[in-house]
């Protein structure tokens, strides 16, 4: 069987800090498939970010690689990379080949990456031209033009400032450049939060398109459910550093197998906006990550916790057909079947 595009398997990446360490990131394991979108949710602070970053290599100083590895196309991008003592190095030959020709990525906050004294076209042209120094001219703007037709922003708005584009505009041009290098797999991280709701729909619309037509794979992070629902085949939903469960999309939202994830659904209206609902907001707030709850890490705030769960650790159970919960009281809380360890 052909390896997955993408493969993170048991992924530990924690921060030296004067207070201690923080556990970001506990031996998280997913895999995206070739045109694949995976997206990643939970509250901001659960370490979404940060298995992004360990992904291109883009950490702190202060993180350090404690167990894993990320394979992109079945060898490994992660291993050369880190040093001795866990941390990285970024400038690792072979992380750089990867960088945004294999995965490239859309930072949160994006719309205000452009350099605001250079026009926008000629800061993708600069990005191709490093990646591609073989590259005629007239191939890159051809391929600039390509770029602006797919992301629908009209071509003669390839030689404006930053300030001469709307929001909505900005967000499209970062889409672009994320797509120039033909890149397998993009990650995108909150990539519509800061726009307005009308446009953030069109976005997503858009990327959707996109992504059927340029088969490309993504990472999808984001707080908010109905992004994923709308873009997503497979989710995984993270809590303080860990999945507490992954499946599809389908199966996170109508077979719910996890009291954090029918938490996380609660508090967003209904997707569909079919039926009235209250929204639940979740009770207190993640824990600290320098010392996280003993037992499960939800314990805190879950309504079903019992005393096994102040203790004993769950794992990620197989509940269904690639679908994974960690929590002890899965199948009586939800009905689902027990499949063994993940
Ligand atoms: Fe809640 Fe216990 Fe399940 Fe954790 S293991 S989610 S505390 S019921």
């Amino acid at each position: 069987m052909a390896a997955p595009l993408l493969e993170l398997e048991n992924l530990i990446v924690h921060f030296k800090t004067h207070r201690g360490w923080v556990h970001a990131v506990d031996n998280v394991s997913f895999t995206i498939g070739k045109g694949q979108t995976l997206g990643l949710v939970g509250e901001s602070g659960c370490g979404k970010t940060t298995t992004a970053f360990s992904i291109l290599q883009i950490l702190p100083y202060n993180a350090h690689v404690k167990g894993g590895d990320v394979r992109l196309k079945g060898r490994s991008i992660l291993r050369d990379s880190v040093k001795e003592d866990g941390t990285i190095d970024p400038f690792n030959e072979n992380i750089r080949k990867v960088r945004w020709k294999e995965i490239s990525m859309i930072f949160q906050g994006a719309m205000n990456a452009f350099n605001p004294v250079y026009k926008v076209g000629d800061q993708i042209a600069e990005a191709i031209r490093v990646h591609y120094p073989d590259m005629s001219e007239q191939e890159i703007w051809k391929r600039i033009e390509e770029l602006y037709d797919l992301v629908g922003i009209p071509k003669d708005r390839i030689m404006n400032y930053p300030h001469e584009y709307s929001g909505g505009m900005k967000q499209r041009a970062i889409i672009a450049m994320a797509l120039a290098l033909n890149p397998s797999l993009i990650i995108a991280d909150e990539p519509t939060t800061a726009l307005d709701v009308i446009t953030q729909d069109r976005i997503l619309g858009e990327m959707k398109r996109i992504q059927e037509e340029t088969k490309t794979a993504m990472l999808l992070i984001t707080h908010d459910v109905s992004v994923v629902a709308e873009l997503s085949d497979k989710m995984a939903v993270m809590y303080a550093g860990q999945i507490v469960e992954m499946g599809t999309t389908r199966q996170i939202f109508k077979e719910t197998a996890h009291p954090y994830t029918e938490a996380l659904l609660g508090a967003f209206p209904s997707i569909k906006g079919d039926k009235k609902k209250r929204l639940k907001a979740i009770p207190g707030s993640p824990p600290d990550l320098i010392s996280p709850p003993r037992g499960c890490r939800f314990h805190p705030r879950c309504p079903y916790a019992r005393e096994r769960c102040l203790e004993d650790e769950p794992e990620l159970i197989k509940v269904g057909d690639g679908h994974y919960s960690r929590c002890h009281y899965t199948e009586e809380l939800f009905g689902a079947g027990q499949g063994g360890g993940a």
